[in-house]
């Protein structure tokens, strides 16, 4: 046993436990990561395939919080920084068979066939629509404000494209905190959405809302913060398979093969699965509403080809498929576009999304059959001849959590059965958001609140 308690122990050395890590670290606390697997970074995996950079889960993180740069200045890795090219900003829709470029202005907006006559009429009423007085799905709160046509073709690819999930089941309120805010507070989105430009006119530039990734990969950043908290901030091969309170009002955490750890207070930034497990045996109210939390499977495919076997010109952050295509894959990043190093010379490397709550089941597939259904949708839409010279699929079995309908008040049963246990707190993706930006975010909330 340790002679000495740590002040935080943390359970998770995915972005969100190194995050919490690294904050509390900075608040001058003695704090240790203790990771399961051989490696920090969760589900931010980068790997060198023939040539080729490989994301095996995040591609890339929008900078919407201050916090994300704050931890990336003061791990020192502003250098290995790489900030998508401006060609990103053109994000295609497969509508009839063809992308079509998402509309950024409002020229572009009643221009765009991705809308019919009847479609971008229907948004002048929104401002006048009142506002909802019940928990309602994404998808009903956008055919109520904004009509279906732009739940169809705009709202349900975007959901897929974050969450991997289906607007029918998530929640406004819980998966797309910020849209909801603004009917909520201004009665309208379009209405909050002009104030606010308006007010972040008179109050200065908010965070900068680029796109990033980094030299290497995303999984620079995590082993960036691990290596910034040291050899004895974070613990790698260290399954922490249970937790117990004991005397001296100190947590005792309890490995496979190392002796127990002692700790005041414990941060459990794991998944909300392995989350029940640890909490069983001390909330088990807490374990079944974390067990409620749905997480479908995703499989990440990375394609390489020579520049010459894709006709499409690759000018954009990618293509999103909405449902009413008919067509399995999710969609596609056009990688190599968006950062540099991610191709050698003369290829191009492409990132399709296959699963999510649209088709369950995908976690059943060989790696061969996943690539054979990528591929057929892919060929036809951006015109690719012959066989991939790179091909790299990772299956996350349980990839995503889903902030279904009920989800604010299963985090509130779960925050009041914690609250019974003094020093035992939870951070991951599994609330207050699911994005690399979101999680970062969570730890300086987490550090900051104390
Ligand atoms: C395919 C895919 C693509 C994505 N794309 C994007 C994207 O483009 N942009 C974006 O911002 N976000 C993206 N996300 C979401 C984002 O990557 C995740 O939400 C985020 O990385 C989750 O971080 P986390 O630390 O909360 O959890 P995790 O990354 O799951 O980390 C949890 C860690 O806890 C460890 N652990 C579990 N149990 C124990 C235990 N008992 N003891 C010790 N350790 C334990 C695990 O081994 C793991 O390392 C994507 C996710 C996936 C799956």
């Amino acid at each position: 046993m340790t002679d000495k308690p740590l002040d935080y122990a943390i359970v998770g050395a995915g972005i969100s436990g190194l995050a919490v890590a690294w904050f509390l670290r900075r608040c001058q606390y003695s704090v240790r990561v203790f990771e399961a697997s051989a490696q920090v970074g969760g589900t931010l995996q980068s790997r060198l395939c023939d040539g080729f950079l490989v994301e095996q889960g995040p591609n890339s993180t929008l900078e919407n919080t201050d916090a994300l740069g704050a931890l990336i200045q003061g791990v020192g890795l502003a250098g290995k920084l790489q900030v998508a090219n401006p060609a990103g900003k053109r994000r295609y829709i497969l509508r009839d068979h063809a992308l079509t470029p998402l509309p950024l202005s409002a020229t572009g907006f009643l221009m765009t066939p991705l809308f019919s006559a009847r479609g971008k009429l229907r948004l002048c009423a929104e401002p006048f629509i009142g506002r909802a007085s019940a928990e309602e799905s994404v998808a009903a709160f956008v055919r109520r404000r904004l009509g279906s046509e732009f739940l169809d073709w705009a709202i349900d690819p975007f959901i897929s494209g974050v969450y991997a999930g289906d607007p029918e089941r998530l929640s406004v309120r819980a998966a797309t905190a910020k849209v909801y805010a603004l009917e909520a507070q201004y009665g309208s989105l379009i209405g909050g959405m002009v104030r606010r430009v308006l007010q972040g006119r008179r109050t200065g530039p908010a965070p900068t809302g680029r796109m990033i990734a980094f030299a290497g990969g995303m999984q620079t950043f995590a082993r960036g913060v691990a290596d910034a908290l040291g050899p004895e901030g974070v613990r790698t091969g260290a399954q922490v398979i249970s937790l117990a309170y004991g005397s001296r009002d100190l947590w005792g955490l309890r490995f496979a093969e190392t002796e127990e750890v002692q700790a005041r207070r414990v941060v459990l930034c794991v998944s909300a699965g392995g989350a029940a497990e640890l909490l069983a045996p001390l909330a088990p109210e807490a374990a079944s509403a974390l067990c409620a939390i749905p997480y479908p499977a995703v499989a990440s495919v990375a394609l390489g080809f020579r520049r010459e076997q894709v006709r499409h010109p690759l000018d954009g952050f990618g293509f999103l498929v909405p449902r009413r295509c008919g067509v399995e894959t999710l969609g596609a990043l056009f990688s190599s576009t968006l950062f540099p190093d991610r191709a050698p010379l003369g290829h191009v490397l492409l990132t399709a999304f296959l699963g999510g709550a649209r088709h369950a089941g995908v976690a059943a597939l060989s790696e061969a059959e996943i690539e054979r259904r990528v591929l057929r949708d892919l060929t036809p839409i951006l015109g690719i001849t012959g066989t991939p010279v790179m091909r790299s699929v990772t299956v996350w079995p349980r990839a995503i959590p889903q902030y279904e309908l009920g989800h604010l008040e299963r985090i509130a049963v779960i925050d009041r059965a914690l609250a019974g246990l003094p020093g035992l707190y939870t951070r991951a993706n599994w609330r207050d958001g699911i994005s690399v930006a979101d999680c970062v975010r969570n730890g300086r909330e987490f550090a900051g609140a104390l």
